[in-house]
């Protein structure tokens, strides 16, 4: 039948050059990988080639004479009709995608060319079909689509024109656009207006055909959230090589951004610990020598009867080092948390008086008033709560600019309220939270000595006693420390 068409191609061929010719064709039908295979107009099989009998299981002597229908699944019948009636009006099927049953009822995917085979008048007496085996591309494109579709990465297609032509489900859930919304659509819909540029400039590399790698940039959801994204387009050729569009990977790094931030936060925070870690031990270093330093010169004095003033003055300096070792143990004791309170009944207002007192007679230029509700009985650690006063009145000393300190404590039958307030050098509102933690210091008081560790141990002091303590303060215009704490335990 092939063998009649090339006849009438031919026009006038010799019999001796169309036995040639029919038996060259017959080895190329034998030794062909796609199946080859005719049949009459009702669809009777009357060749059956070699690569036939491979794809569907049946011999030659098995087909020829039956039914093509005998290969076509139950469910697909009616594409024989379809197929059929188009060879009898003399068309032809063009790589018609299809599914054939074998022998052992193993389904194949072919791609199928049925062309009509006219007799020598050309009418047309029966079909030629060429069935070639797609099975394996079919499984390969099903395999990527299934990667593409189970995806949590949005893999996008577009045109190079940045026409979307495939949007996954990765895509409809990180966009927030169904691919119906935006099939066919532009690419810049996700793109932010101060963002635009970028598609010029990715589209121009893909169309000189180079891959735009790991670009970490912000893309825009349906609802207006911005996404921290990292994108890799690469161009997509045709089977000839062509440039036709281009492929588009998108990952959410949000969380991978944030975390980012985050590290870097704490990274800073961890070095300007450390760098505080290092000017206390400075610091502590120094106010311990200092005394000593003192003591050792007043020791060294050769004077047998020594005088009352010099062994006032140890003292002075020898409860100053006490203090400030006391100190270095609580801050180890809250750092571990062994920091214990040892409870007592006490009136606070007799603790205040005594603790301004102690001031007043040390620094006897500064005014420090006091104002107490009578009787305020609290079951308290005395000597932690007189450390809290302590810190916050020596605080109001050092920068409260020699002003007026006033002190006060109130109380209802639940809670206890203690005030220190200054009038000095004040504190910025973005300091107000950081001054509570260890370490640290508003940078630009320097130059007044201290470690950094007072506020922290009054806040572990307050918090131990169930209570709070915040300032209320303003840059220039003085503090306001107040503790509020339970009478009893909570
Ligand atoms: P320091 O030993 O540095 O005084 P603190 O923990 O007692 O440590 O205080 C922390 C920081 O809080 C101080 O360095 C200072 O910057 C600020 N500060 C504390 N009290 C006052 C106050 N009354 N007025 C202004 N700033 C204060």
């Amino acid at each position: 039948m092939a063998l009649h068409s090339v006849s009438q191609d031919q026009g006038s061929e010799s019999t001796a050059g169309l036995d040639g010719i029919s038996s060259l064709l017959a080895a190329i039908v034998d030794s062909s990988h796609d199946a080859i295979i005719s049949k009459t107009l009702d669809g009777i099989i009357t060749s059956w080639n070699p690569a036939a009998e491979r794809m569907f299981g049946y011999t030659a002597a098995e087909a020829v004479g039956q039914s093509i229908r005998l290969i076509i699944p139950s469910d697909r019948q009616t594409e024989e009709d379809y197929v059929l009636s188009k060879v009898r009006k003399g068309e032809r099927v063009d790589h018609f995608e299809t599914i054939r049953q074998r022998k052992d009822g193993g389904r194949i995917h072919i791609s199928l060319t049925v062309s009509p085979i006219r007799n020598a008048q050309g009418v047309v007496v029966g079909a030629s079909k060429i069935a070639h085996d797609i099975s394996e591309r079919k499984t390969l494109e099903l395999l990527l689509s299934s990667i593409v579709t189970s995806s949590d990465d949005a893999i996008i297609s577009k045109t190079l024109d940045g026409i979307i032509t495939s949007w996954n489900t990765g895509a409809e859930k990180m966009f927030g656009y169904a691919s119906a919304e935006v099939v066919g659509k532009s690419i810049r819909l996700i793109i932010p207006a101060d963002r635009q540029g970028e598609e010029d400039f990715v589209l121009d590399r893909i169309r000189r055909g180079e891959k735009v790698d790991h670009f970490e940039t912000i893309r825009q959801t349906k609802d207006g959230r911005m996404l921290n994204i990292s994108l890799t387009v690469s161009p997509v050729r045709d089977c000839y090589g062509i440039l036709v569009g281009a492929s588009k990977i998108a990952r959410d790094i949000t969380v991978k951004k944030w975390m980012e931030n985050e590290l870097e936060v704490t990274r800073r925070r961890l070095t300007e610990a450390l760098a505080s870690r290092d000017q206390f031990f400075a610091v502590a270093a120094h106010e311990l020598r200092n005394p000593l330093n003192v003591l050792s010169i007043l020791w060294q004095i050769p004077d047998p009867s020594r005088s009352g003033r010099v062994i006032e003055k140890s003292r002075v300096q020898l409860d100053r080092l006490k203090s400030l070792i006391d100190r270095l143990l609580d801050i180890s004791r809250v750092r571990s948390g062994t920091l214990e309170l040892d409870r007592q009944k006490l009136d606070l207002g007799i603790l205040v008086r005594e603790v301004a007192g102690r001031f007043a007679t040390t620094n006897p230029d500064r005014q420090i008033s006091l104002q107490c509700d009578p009787r305020i009985e609290v079951n308290w650690d005395r000597l932690r709560i007189d450390e809290v006063l302590t810190n916050l009145v020596s605080n109001a000393i050092k920068y409260g600019l020699n002003k007026p300190i006033e002190v006060s404590a109130s109380g209802n039958t639940d809670h206890v309220e203690v005030m220190v307030k200054d009038h000095g050098i004040g504190i910025a509102a973005d300091d107000l939270k950081r001054i509570f933690e260890p370490f640290e210091r508003v940078e630009e008081l320097s130059q007044v000595k201290g470690l950094g560790m007072g506020l922290w141990i009054t806040k572990q002091v307050v918090k131990a006693h169930g209570g709070t303590i915040w300032v209320e303060s303003e840059l220039g215009h003085g503090s306001a420390f107040v503790a509020r704490l339970p009478r009893d335990r909570v």
